[in-house]
């Protein structure tokens, strides 16, 4: 029996010697809670939890033998990472995961769920991109990332880095990059997982932030113009990728405070646009298309189109809009986070096909 973990007189737990079982308790609430803040912040509102009516607060579940991290109706489980040795690094720790978990409470909530008569592909996908972006936006509050993160990349964030790097630590055994080369036709014959799905959209989101950071750069006359123009086709023109860095390196040099100004700046103007984008979308027949559609929409009335160009170059690039993703071709497997039978809200369950006793128990993150 263990007791539950109270801060101190000040409010604070940092109290609490790293190592404990009371330290991954405090430092999972913390991480949870900070995402939430974040993303408040965005929304201009309090986000109620999609299961308010049945349970008045989220639980979290610290599951050592949990070999990934859901989150569901009510819950959240989380899990660790076994490494070969046998030793384990728990996600309780990992901010990227609890934040990736919570981002999916705030997508089921705001967002909402499909019934299974208007559930499209596209929408899992969504909901595993959205869950990235929640926690990457999130992440970018730590003064500590926005540091490594400049001084890696001296602001050329086109380069393999930190912050796409995301969660090495994966639930997914798998590292998922922001800043991928993946576009809709590698789905328009079908789909199996719904987090390879998911980068597409990810990285057009990605490649937005990307574009507006430099447009930041660009108008506050910290990078010029043709350097900034140059990292666009970076990808076809990989020769280039010197003299672009060069370039960052020496705009960089002794502007840390500009540059983290900028950065700060175009966290935020992805961070509102999402919020107001994810408001107006619906969960019923979800397309990726909607989502550029809304928020080229959303950026039009936010900033007048100073972006739009970066929004259509890059949903046009991943074929967003032209092609859509294929039938899935595999029923869901056991990393899938949002189609589990204690994701969904009661109402949803009854309609969808009930699952076998091997998928529940692979659902349930228990080895069979
Ligand atoms: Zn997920």
């Amino acid at each position: 029996m263990f007791r539950p973990v109270f801060p101190d007189a000040d409010g604070h737990f940092d109290y609490l010697p790293e190592g404990t079982l009371e330290f991954a308790e405090a430092h999972v609430f913390g991480a949870a809670r900070f995402a939430l803040d974040v993303w408040e912040r965005y929304f201009g509102r309090r986000i109620e939890w999609h299961f308010a009516q049945d349970y008045r607060r989220l639980e979290i579940g610290i599951l050592p033998g949990l070999n990934n991290a859901y989150a569901g109706y009510g819950f959240m489980e989380v899990g660790a990472h076994r490494f070969p040795d046998g030793s384990h690094a728990p996600y309780a720790l990992n901010f990227d995961v609890v934040a990736h978990e919570l981002g999916h409470l705030i997508l089921y909530s705001t967002v909402g769920l499909p019934t299974a008569a208007t559930q499209q592909g596209e929408y899992f996908g969504f909901q595993e991109s959205g869950a990235d972006t929640t926690a990457l936006i999130a992440a970018l509050h730590f003064e500590s990332l926005l540091e490594r993160l400049l001084a890696e990349t001296r602001g050329n964030l086109y380069t393999y880095n930190e912050l796409d790097r995301f969660a090495e630590l994966s639930p997914h055994d798998q590292i998922r990059l922001a800043s991928n080369d993946s576009k809709m036709s590698d789905f328009a014959a079908g789909w199996i997982d719904e987090h390879a799905l998911s980068q597409p959209l990810t990285g057009a989101i990605f490649d937005v932030f990307v574009d507006i950071f430099q447009e930041i750069l660009v108008e506050h006359g910290l990078v010029p113009r043709d350097i900034a123009e140059l990292t666009r086709d970076v990808r076809s023109q990989p020769q280039n990728a010197q003299i672009i860095q060069v370039a960052f390196d020496a705009a960089f040099a002794d502007r840390y405070e500009d540059f983290r100004a900028a950065l700060v700046e175009a966290r935020d103007a992805m961070g509102f646009m999402l919020a107001e984008t994810w408001k107006r979308l619906s969960a019923d027949y979800f397309t990726y298309l909607a989502v550029a559609e809304t928020m080229i929409e959303i950026e039009g009335a936010m900033s007048g189109g100073r972006y739009r160009r970066a929004l259509v170059e890059s949903f046009a690039w991943r074929e967003i809009g032209r092609v859509s993703a294929g039938p899935r071709l595999a029923p869901p497997g056991p990393l899938s986070h949002s189609h589990s039978a204690r994701t969904l809200v009661p109402g949803i369950q009854d309609q969808l096909p009930k699952m076998s006793y091997r998928e529940r128990v692979l659902f349930a993150g228990i080895a069979p």
